[in-house]
């Protein structure tokens, strides 16, 4: 018989991606040129060269068994040094290879971390707005996650609901920074008052409290937005990182979780990290796409086009009268809507061929996410099509 659990998931299909699809008929119908599909966030922008010339490279000169045979367990040696080289260097930090494990994508970091630091029934914080997978990354090894709620001025942390959520049954605290969707970055003081809390619960409960770091837009940042690196404040920080977006490689399955040096148990998590793949089968990623990341550790794509984007589509949103905190980072922005109902008004934007996510999965109801990871041009051609939606359906110029 079909496990029940996943059966019932059937149901549930996410409304990003019904928008998407729906997006993705409406282009066959009138050319995919002229919809302005802001559903998904697939980076628009080719890999670093670099990259693409490590692969070729490998290919052509490295022999072909070694190339393409099964990594060790917990990534290519040489792959996870380069990882704790490059981190050590950009970050101040003192990593080593013992502390780095390589990973498919931010997905399977996280899958791995909060499997590392929690039991079934233990409790996961996740602050609103989040990204929707979270839900089954947490609840599907057992573990429960609380969403604290957000705060809607300027998207850090609600610290006297985190507080309050903050209980003995909190294993793992999960953060993401800059922040898929509203695109806010934790700043300095936030990270700072996050874990100073964080220390004094765990020395009231006496049991450690994990900070999961999801890190897949670290690279995103706009302006010289204050986005300090999160492991460099609390000692119990699993960092997950995925090249899908800094690198544009989000088909290839790639990234790693950095352990902190000063975590409890530091020099034994990678290895649990690797027995917890033999139970969910996502072991030994790519050998060949880890030793392409290798040699672009230290570099992105050209992510520019992400803060053209954006300043466009805020300056627009500001002008039309929407409530909007200007992202920091990511190629996601996160206004209010113009009535409660964010279905409504995300399905009356798409008679306008203007695709955008409703916020209610995110946690956070009357918002809409737009992913402006898309051409530049495509947005200029859709900021008057935004304007006559909106005077059109809300009366507004
Ligand atoms: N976390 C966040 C916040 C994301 O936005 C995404 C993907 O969009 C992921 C994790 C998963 O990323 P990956 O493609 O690296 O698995």
């Amino acid at each position: 018989m079909i496990n029940q659990m996943y059966r019932a998931m059937l149901g549930g299909k996410s409304i990003i991606r019904v928008l998407s699809e729906n997006a993705i008929a409406r282009g066959e119908e009138i050319g995919y040129e002229n919809v302005f599909d802001y559903t998904l966030g697939n980076p628009s922008v080719p890999t670093s060269p670099i990259y693409t010339e490590a692969i070729i490279r490998m290919h052509r000169e490295m022999e072909p068994v070694a190339l393409h045979g099964y990594s060790q367990s917990l990534g290519i040696y040489e792959v996870r040094s380069a990882v704790a080289e490059s981190l050590n260097r950009r970050f101040d930090m003192d990593y080593q290879t013992r502390h780095i494990f390589m990973t498919n994508g931010a997905a399977s970091s996280l899958a791995h971390a909060i499997r590392a630091v929690t039991e079934p029934g233990d409790e996961v914080l996740v602050f609103a707005p989040y990204f929707p997978e979270y839900y089954h990354y947490i609840n599907k090894t057992g573990a429960v996650m609380k969403v604290v709620p957000a705060n809607t001025e300027n998207f850090q942390v609600n610290f006297a609901a985190f507080e309050e959520m903050l209980t003995d049954k909190v294993a793992a605290v999960l953060i993401n920074s800059p922040n898929n969707p509203s695109g806010a970055a934790f700043d300095t003081a936030t990270l700072t008052k996050l874990a100073d809390l964080l220390y004094a619960k765990q020395e009231e409960y006496g049991h450690d409290i994990f900070l999961i770091s999801d890190e897949p837009y670290r690279e995103i940042i706009f302006n010289g937005a204050d986005s300090p690196y999160v492991s460099k404040f609390y000692d119990n920080t699993l960092s997950c990182y995925s090249f899908s977006k800094s690198l544009s490689l989000p088909g290839e399955r790639i990234g790693y979780v950095a352990v902190n040096p000063r975590s409890t148990d530091a020099d034994i998590m990678a290895v649990i990290l690797s027995q917890i793949s033999r139970g969910i089968g996502h072991n030994c990623p790519s050998s060949s796409v880890m030793r392409g990341v290798m040699a672009a550790l230290d570099t992105t794509s050209d992510l520019s086009v992400y803060e053209t984007n954006m300043n466009l589509l805020y300056n627009l949103f500001t002008e039309l009268g929407f409530e909007v905190v200007k992202p920091s980072g990511t190629f996601y922005i996160f206004p209010k809507c113009l009535e409660e109902d964010a279905s409504a008004f995300c399905f009356k934007a798409a008679k306008y061929d203007l695709y955008l996510v409703p916020s209610d999965n995110f946690g956070v109801p009357g918002y809409f996410r737009a992913a402006y990871c898309i051409d530049t041009e495509k947005v200029k051609r859709s900021l008057p099509v935004f304007r006559t939606f909106v005077e059109k359906e809300y009366g507004r110029k």
